[in-house]
């Protein structure tokens, strides 16, 4: 192979590395220069996320969905709650966890001594299923890297996740919900609790006394208690 066809090569692998950075939201890296790394964190990385993604066509909930629901709160929250998917109301005003179902969750998150604006609340799948159904594996499949994208750009403390479906994605196991509760799990190195959705406890109020004590557990390991 003679030189000149080596330097194209590079320069062709060049180019389509930094086109697939610019693909990635990361045109600041590119035009700073090679030397430096990207700014993955900063008030603006959600914000130039979501616009990469707003479009999503990845999996069959596109079709039906009238808003994506992308996730809501501080970027840099110490403390993030993850859902299942967007309901009907959610659907409808493109932000997670409104309505009844919001109004409960903002009440546990007051418990835990924060408010709604201190934490970062998101869903696994963020196109509402038809009629509510049980998101299919391949929806989570194709869904799941964005939230772990938020995640890695919000590096919260603690992780509480709402619900089987949440738990038993983000923890890969098939593990019933009682058997997660109440223990301390680890979600990539960050801390993570499990307890029920809040549409579970509208639907069943006894449970509000076991989440009670599952935000009292979420509190003392996000303060670095001991729990003994
Ligand atoms: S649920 Fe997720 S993967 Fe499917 S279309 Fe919506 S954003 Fe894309």
């Amino acid at each position: 192979m003679g030189q000149s066809t080596e330097i194209l090569e590079t320069v062709q692998m060049l180019k389509t590395f930094i086109d697939q950075r610019i693909e990635m939201g990361e045109e600041s890296w590119v035009a700073k220069g090679l030397s430096e790394e990207p700014e993955l964190k900063g008030p603006e990385s959600l914000e130039r996320f979501y616009d990469l993604i707003k479009d999503c066509q990845r999996c069959g909930l596109a079709q039906s969905r009238t808003n994506l629901v992308f996730g809501e709160g501080r970027e840099d929250a110490g403390v993030m709650f993850i859902g299942e998917a967007p309901g009907r109301d959610e659907d409808l005003q493109g932000k997670p966890f409104v309505g009844r179902c919001g109004q409960l969750l903002t009440k546990i998150v007051e418990s835990i001594k924060m408010s709604r604006e201190d934490v970062y609340i998101a869903n696994i799948l963020k196109c509402r299923p038809p009629e509510n159904r049980d998101p299919l594996p391949d929806e989570i499949g194709h869904c799941e890297p964005y939230l772990k994208q938020q995640i890695e750009l919000i590096n919260p403390r603690i992780i509480c996740a709402l619900g089987r479906i949440a738990a038993q994605t983000l923890l890969k196991t098939t593990a019933s919900l009682s058997a997660l509760r109440g223990k301390l799990h680890s979600y990539q190195g960050i801390k993570l609790i499990v307890t029920y959705h809040p549409a579970a406890l509208l639907r069943n109020p006894h449970y509000k006394r076991p989440t009670w004590e599952d935000m009292k557990f979420l509190r003392k390991e996000y303060d670095g208690v001991v729990i003994t």
